[in-house]
């Protein structure tokens, strides 16, 4: 890391430019700040008390939060309009060219010396210059290079938004919850070996200098390791070979300078895996890819509660889940376990409280492993909101959902000595 400190008296403004090997951090008057990967688009900013992120697809969320009259504290996010985004790209480079035409006039003042040295300085005019050469119309143009790599990611549990995700297969083999449209776009299918092959090429090539900001990789779409394993085990080969994954038998203190030698480093491999499918395979089915690089298993289980998971229309039983999750520990993979808070209503709320509960308590949950507790989000005219009409069901409010919230986690039991880290999941506020 790089720390350059300017003040530009003509306007009278300070500014800081931080600049790291992936990414490089413009500061003005401390409250405009901007963030470019090294080719020079920008990934994210803060303007005006206000959080921008800008995804791969060049989808833009625009991110703020607000205190009602009770004092609570209310997120609000939207993704923003073509011009919307247009005049932000506008502003965001505008920022930049003025520090970079500041500097090169002589007239930005660095005011940390001796900190700042000659290259630090050159460092960022360079950088600046590549900076220089974006603009909303370029930055459109990646949202066409994505899609002709990728179908478009939905979602990703929330320690996944910066991975690196290999769409192996597409969508989702059952497809029919009454809550989820998140692959309703397209048929499940495996994608052959060739093409996998290929797909990796096109995503290295996509993400050309922007890897280094991705350290772990994510197998999409929804359900990705109901592959057969002798299949993913060739997929799991080819990521190692073309990835630089931590080796597993590095010794902690090791790892630290392997990663220096390998600035593209991963930690390992990611997926979602759902009960009814994942219940198909076998401890040493896990190990083999565990071998592998696979870490940690994101399960859908949304609830403890048997027959709030028949009215979600969302196969598997409480009993495989079990067994699923312990076959997982039984191979080393670390897992993540999703609850959808507020699934059911004002009429399943004790049930689900009550019996997700002691499910989770059973599971053996360590510090390795997570609790995901996802606020649950009615889509107008789904299935699951007919449903719900049909039979009276009052959704939960925000209040209600976030007592909810906290009923289960004051009836968590974990050893308090290995506790899984347990945390909120906010599905809207996903971009990659
Ligand atoms: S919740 Fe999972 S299993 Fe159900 S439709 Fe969605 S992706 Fe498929």
């Amino acid at each position: 890391m790089s720390l350059l400190k300017l003040a530009l008296p003509k306007n009278g403004e300070a500014v800081l430019i931080n600049q790291k090997r992936d990414a490089l951090t413009l500061t003005v008057d401390g409250f405009s700040i901007v963030t470019f990967d090294r080719a020079g688009r920008w990934i994210g900013a803060f303007l005006d008390g206000k959080n921008y992120k800008r995804g791969i697809d060049n989808r833009v969320m625009e991110k703020w939060a607000y205190r009602n009259d009770d004092g609570a504290k209310i997120r609000q996010r939207r993704d923003l309009g073509d011009d919307e985004k247009k005049a932000l790209a506008e502003r965001l480079y505008g920022l930049a060219g003025h520090v970079r035409n500041a500097m090169q006039q002589g007239e930005a003042l660095v005011v940390d010396q001796p900190a700042a040295d000659p290259a630090t300085w050159d460092g960022a005019i360079a950088w600046l210059g590549r900076v220089s050469t974006w603009n909303d119309e370029r930055l459109a143009e990646e949202r066409e290079r994505f899609l002709q790599v990728y179908k478009p990611i939905t979602i990703l549990p929330p320690d996944q938004y910066l991975a690196l995700v290999l769409q192996i297969t597409e969508g989702c083999t059952y497809n029919r919850c009454t809550f989820c449209d998140f692959y309703r776009d397209r048929p499940f299918r495996v994608k052959p070996i060739p093409e996998v092959q290929n797909h990796i090429s096109q995503v290295k090539d996509l993400l050309r200098n922007r890897l280094g900001l991705r350290h772990v990789i994510f197998l999409a779409d929804a359900n990705a390791l109901v592959a057969p394993t002798d299949y993913l085990v060739e997929v799991f080969q080819l990521i190692n070979q073309s990835f630089d994954l931590t080796p597993s038998d590095l010794a902690a203190s090791e790892i630290a300078a392997w990663r220096e030698t390998h600035p593209h480093w991963f930690r390992g491999i990611y997926s979602f895996l759902d009960v009814f499918t994942g219940h198909h395979k076998r401890v040493e089915d896990f190990a083999v890819l565990r071998e592998l690089g696979l870490q940690r298993v994101y399960v859908g289980l949304e609830t403890g509660d048997p027959a709030l998971l028949t009215f979600l229309n969302k196969p598997g039983s409480i009993e495989q889940a079990r067994d699923l999750i312990h076959t997982l520990h039984g191979a080393g993979v670390h897992v993540g376990i999703i609850v959808l808070v507020g699934a059911g209503g004002d009429q399943f709320a004790g049930a689900h409280v009550e019996n997700t509960a002691l499910v989770l308590n059973s599971l053996n949950l360590g510090r390795d492993d997570l609790v995901y507790l996802s606020e649950f989000v009615e889509h107008p005219g789904s299935e699951y909101a007919q449903r719900a009409a049909r039979a009276g069901i009052r959704p939960l409010s925000k209040g209600e959902m976030r007592d909810q919230m906290e009923e289960m986690r004051a009836r968590f039991r974990f050893d308090p000595q290995n506790r899984p880290k347990v945390a909120p999941y906010d599905i809207q506020e996903f971009i990659y």
